[in-house]
């Protein structure tokens, strides 16, 4: 494809879907690929907005007929997947094309696509993830206290796979993660299109550069030990404890 393929993954309630919608505000020339899904949509979830909403069975006859770039299950019961059009769309305008997509179906699209740019995205900690989900949860009117607690089970096996991914962002001020995902698309542009980025080219190189997994050992490492991936804290499970939430 012309454009550029960027990969986001993160542990679900880090604030993707918040940070690719600051982006598509502030970056002309990204196209989102809506994936499909057999999860049943959130109060403010539109049909082919946020997802194409559609049944198992009808989700599998699309796997049989090779419709889907990648596939996987979430969960232990969510089908998702990203279809083959969104890239052919993507091709036919010469745009950027971002997936939003988990650590296995990322996989997969690397395989295919292997000069795709990866950026996961961390949340700051364990407790605040589980506040995000909650939060989330209440606002769209749904605590689902099993739904919120698969989704923390799967954070730590998510992230126990960052180093498969290029740029690593922490989720923590959001006007900063946005601006830093914003910086990473531009610095793409000028290296691989020699897109110019204006005044703010310095600027935005070094924020996208800091980025860069291969700087960030230091940046990410208390968010690793936090999630018992680093270091000699020997948690075997997600310390979220029974502490309440920050709100
Ligand atoms: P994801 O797409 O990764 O599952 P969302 O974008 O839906 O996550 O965000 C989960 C919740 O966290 C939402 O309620 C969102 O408003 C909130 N949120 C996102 N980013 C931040 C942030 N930097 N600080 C505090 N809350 C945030
Ligand atoms: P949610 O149910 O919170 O919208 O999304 C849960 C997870 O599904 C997120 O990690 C998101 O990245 C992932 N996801 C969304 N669409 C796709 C897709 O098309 N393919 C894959 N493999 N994962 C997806």
């Amino acid at each position: 494809m012309a454009g550029i393929l960027f990969i986001i993954s993160a542990p679900s309630g880090s604030g993707k879907s918040t940070l690719v919608s600051e982006l598509r505000k502030q970056v002309s020339g990204v196209d989102f690929a809506v994936s499909w899904t057999t999860r049943a949509p959130r109060g403010s979830e539109a049909n082919g907005r946020e997802y194409n909403f559609t049944t198992r069975d009808e989700f599998l006859r699309m796997v049989e007929a090779g419709l889907f770039l990648e596939h996987a299950e979430l969960f232990g019961k969510h089908l998702y997947g990203t279809a083959r059009t969104s890239l052919d769309d993507a091709r036919a305008t010469g745009h950027d094309l971002l997936l939003d997509i988990d650590v296995n179906g990322a996989r997969q699209v690397r395989q295919k696509m292997p000069e795709a740019v990866g950026i996961f995205v961390l949340p700051p900690d364990p407790k605040q993830l589980r506040t995000r989900l909650r939060n989330r949860m209440r606002a769209e009117g749904d605590v689902d206290e099993d739904e919120l607690y698969r989704r923390l089970d799967e954070a730590r096996k998510e992230i126990e796979n960052f180093r498969q991914y290029g740029y690593i962002l922490i989720n923590d001020i959001l006007d900063r993660a946005v601006a830093q995902l914003e910086a990473i698309v531009l610095a793409e542009r000028f290296y691989r299109n020699g897109e110019p980025i204006a005044y703010r080219s310095r600027r935005v190189l070094e924020v996208a550069a800091a980025c860069l997994q291969t700087n960030s050992q230091e940046r990410i490492k208390p968010v690793l030990e936090a999630f018992g991936i680093l270091g000699d804290s020997g948690q075997q499970q997600l310390p979220f404890g029974d502490e309440p939430d920050d709100d």
